[in-house]
């Protein structure tokens, strides 16, 4: 125990906000100032490296080795001119958070001088030692070494005095021990397919990038609070805590004022964030109390998941300042909203369109139905994949607990484009159209960016929903990286344009005109998709109910939901567009099936410790008070008195010896489940023992923890309270 919660509500109580100002008014005059962008590299770089540079960028070309040396020299004088003295690669291992590995520029020489150093070669790759992060049995079988390789794609930055230059991360034969390397390949198949289908529509489009804005869930808590809380801090989550009286029925704090500490945090984050570039704009308090939300202007996918993964470590960094500690966990608080992190996503064209933007006319409308009928089939035909890709332990206690979007996948278009497919399932026959049926086909569609500005068709209770230019992607966990979710979708779309060609062109083949023929596909997919699209309550009983009659998937927990990496279908799916081969995508599934595993191991050991250690002395002393009092009761009264006055006492201390006992039953029946789970070899079983076997006893024993947290006396509980935690400002 750290130290007991009243010491801990001393200090939040006399904290004062930090004073945070602006560098300057004008965000445009520092934001970037921290990254080697374009600015920055047409100032440093030679003409000839700046060419090569944006070539690698815009067509992914290769930067051949004699530049990369004056690429690593322009970049380093740059980053001096920053005060940086170390570098680093920044790579994403799939433990979720960001990995460095610092190395400093300067290098001892003969004779005790030193030199900087920093060429081509430390730019391009580093050696790193993988066996530290998760590599799914890859390593057994090869030499643990790994690979950080050069992203130009994604600029370097300057961050607490150390240039960071973004990178992949593969193992030694060159298998994907990260998440930017399939993401990287996902965005180069989706824009080959899209392009091509665009062909139909726009001889001009010749590049198509993927664009991303998530936006971001928080929980704040101070710092000593959450210190004198050793759940939360071994796991990111309170595993007890009786539910305060006054919880978020109010819904007070939606919108509401941000109190001045929270404030001032929110302020130096997002400056700290602006000189990295990361675009920062919205903020607001969330539902819950003491839960927040921040949210940037959209970027393209690589670009917007690093700036991601860059903020959540922003973040924390700038809430220690403030001692605050940031909880991106996706359950801090049971009985409490959870936090996601809605990825808003889209395909955008080099001619400047948005490829999920209805169109002003007919003909860029039927291009905006083409992707997105395609998307709607593309999610249809790979739910449980999709399932999969959001699927972790914290994310287990959000989907389908009744506030955040289900487990079901399920597609929400809006009335109006729900009506349009309709009309267009009705109209196409599988026939050939009339040409009077066709233009009134075309003109009926025209006229769907009027309707899509009523913005109050929305649904938010779909974990997929399309919001008038873009679909949003709700079901994602607030501390994920974005990436799982976009390699699965980017994959599952290009997969599915591709097929779209085929489709067309083989009735083009047969000498149908080309509108028709896609007209007839297109009409094709809605029929087939038509079960994912759900207009209604997806937190609803009913819905579980007619999913289930309609045949969609309600994977409720990880374990389980991940089997679909590494189905036949997926496998395939990842293989034929060489993104993942079997190998990695067997080895991603054994990864996140250990951190399952150790998640759950982790909290479950965390609960025993807390109740044996904690718990159960507290109530012991407490009960040994009223003890004391019911024996001086009955030396001082006279036995009627004492009968009436000593009874509740003694209900009490009875309730107690029973609360104590369920406890220490249940808790050594845990034990003994998790030594059973830990002697399984086979990671799958692990996991599900684990999820069936362990898990189970954590509510009960947390039941009659938090039934003794009302119970005994205020003064002698040692965890701060979920009123303290949620309301302390
Ligand atoms: P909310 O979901 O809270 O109602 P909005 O509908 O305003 O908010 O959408 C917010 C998010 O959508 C922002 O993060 C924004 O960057 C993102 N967004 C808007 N347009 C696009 C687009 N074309 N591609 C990707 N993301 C987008
Ligand atoms: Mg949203």
């Amino acid at each position: 125990m750290a130290f007991h919660r009243f010491k801990a509500l001393e200090i939040v109580l006399s904290r004062t906000p930090l004073e945070v100002t602006l560098p300057s008014n004008k965000v445009s005059e520092f934001f970037g100032e921290n990254v080697f962008g374009i600015d920055a590299m047409r100032e440093y770089l030679s003409e000839e490296a700046f060419i090569s540079v944006m070539s690698a960028i815009e067509q992914g070309s290769r930067i051949d080795r004699k530049m990369a040396d004056q690429v690593a020299a322009s970049m380093k004088s740059w980053a001096n001119s920053k005060g940086a003295t170390h570098y680093t690669h920044w790579f994403q291992p799939l433990t979720g958070s960001t990995a460095e590995k610092h190395d400093s520029f300067f290098e001892p020489t003969e004779g005790g001088r030193a030199i900087e150093r920093f060429g081509g070669s430390q730019l391009v790759q580093q050696e790193s030692d993988a066996s530290s992060f998760p590599n799914g049995g890859i390593r057994n079988t090869f030499e643990a070494r790994g690979y950080t390789a050069w992203d130009p794609t994604s600029p370097a930055f300057v961050i607490s005095k150390t240039l960071c230059i973004p990178t992949i991360f593969v193992s030694y034969t060159g298998e994907a021990l990260d998440f930017k390397t399939p993401l990287l390949k996902t965005l180069h198949v989706l824009d080959k397919a899209a392009v091509e289908v665009c062909q139909y529509f726009d001889k001009n489009v010749t590049k198509v990038n993927v664009t991303l804005g998530w936006e971001q869930e928080y929980f704040l808590v101070d710092e000593a609070l959450y210190n004198a809380r050793p759940d939360m801090a071994l796991t990111g989550r309170s595993l007890f805590g009786h539910a305060p009286a006054k919880g978020q029925q109010l819904e007070d704090h939606y919108f509401g004022s941000i109190p001045e500490r929270a404030t001032a945090f929110m302020r130096d984050f997002e400056i700290e964030s602006l000189r990295l570039g990361i675009p920062i704009k919205t903020r607001h308090n969330e539902v819950a109390p003491n839960q927040f939300e921040c949210a940037p202007v959209f970027e393209e996918c690589n670009l917007a998941v690093d700036h991601n993964q860059l903020l959540m470590d922003v973040m924390e960094k700038t809430a220690r300042r403030h001692n605050f500690c940031v909880l991106l966990h996706e359950k801090p608080y049971a009985g409490v909203n959870g936090s996601g992190k809605h990825n808003n996503w889209s395909l955008s064209t080099n001619t400047g369109k948005n490829l999920l933007s209805p169109g002003k006319t007919p003909k860029t409308n039927l291009q905006f139905l083409t992707f997105f009928i395609n998307t709607v089939k593309a999610v249809h035909d790979n739910a449980d994949l999709l399932r999969a890709s959001i699927a972790s332990a914290n994310n287990d206690h959000r989907l389908g607990a009744n506030e955040a979007p289900p487990a079901i996948m399920s597609v929400f278009l809006g009335t109006q484009l729900s009506g349009v497919l309709d009309e267009l399932e009705t109209k196409v026959k599988s026939g050939k159209m009339s040409p009077d049926e066709k233009s009134a086909l075309k003109l009926g569609i025209g006229k769907i960016p009027d309707i899509l500005l009523d913005n109050t068709d929305r649904n938010r209770t779909s974990p997929f929903a399309f919001t008038g230019n873009k679909f949003e992607f709700r079901a994602v966990g607030s501390s994920a990286n974005c990436a799982g979710p976009m390699i699965v979708l980017n994959a599952i779309v290009a997969d599915q344009l591709i097929q779209f060609k085929k489709d067309v062109d083989s009735l083009i083949s047969e000498n149908i005109d080309k509108d028709e023929a896609i007209f007839q596909i297109l009409r094709k997919y809605i029929v087939a998709s038509k079960k994912i699209r759900f207009e209604g309550n997806g937190y609803g009983e009913e819905w579980v109910k007619e999913a289930l009659g309609r045949g969609l998937s309600n994977i409720k927990t990880t374990p389980l939901a991940l089997g679909a990496f590494v189905s036949k279908k997926t496998i395939d799916l990842f293989e034929r567009n060489q993104i993942l081969t079997e190998r990695e995508q067997h080895a991603r599934y054994d990864i996140y099936l250990e951190t399952y595993t150790k998640k759950i191991q982790i909290e479950s050991r965390v609960i025993a410790d807390i109740a044996m250690s904690n718990i159960i002395p507290t109530a012991i002393k407490f009960q040994s008070s009223l003890i004391e009092n019911v024996r001086g009761l009955k030396e001082i009264m006279v036995e009627a008195d004492y009968k009436k006055a000593g009874n509740i006492q003694l209900a009490m201390i009875l309730e107690i010896s029973e609360r104590i006992n369920t406890i220490k039953l249940n808790v050594d029946d845990m034990t003994d489940a998790r030594k059973k789970a830990n002697k399984i070899t086979d990671t799958k079983s692990q996991a599900i023992e684990y999820c069936e076997k362990v898990k189970c006893y954590f509510d009960v024993i947390r039941y009659h923890v938090d039934k003794l947290e009302l119970l005994i006396d205020d003064e002698s509980w040692p965890l701060p309270k979920y009123r303290e935690l949620l309301f302390t400002k």
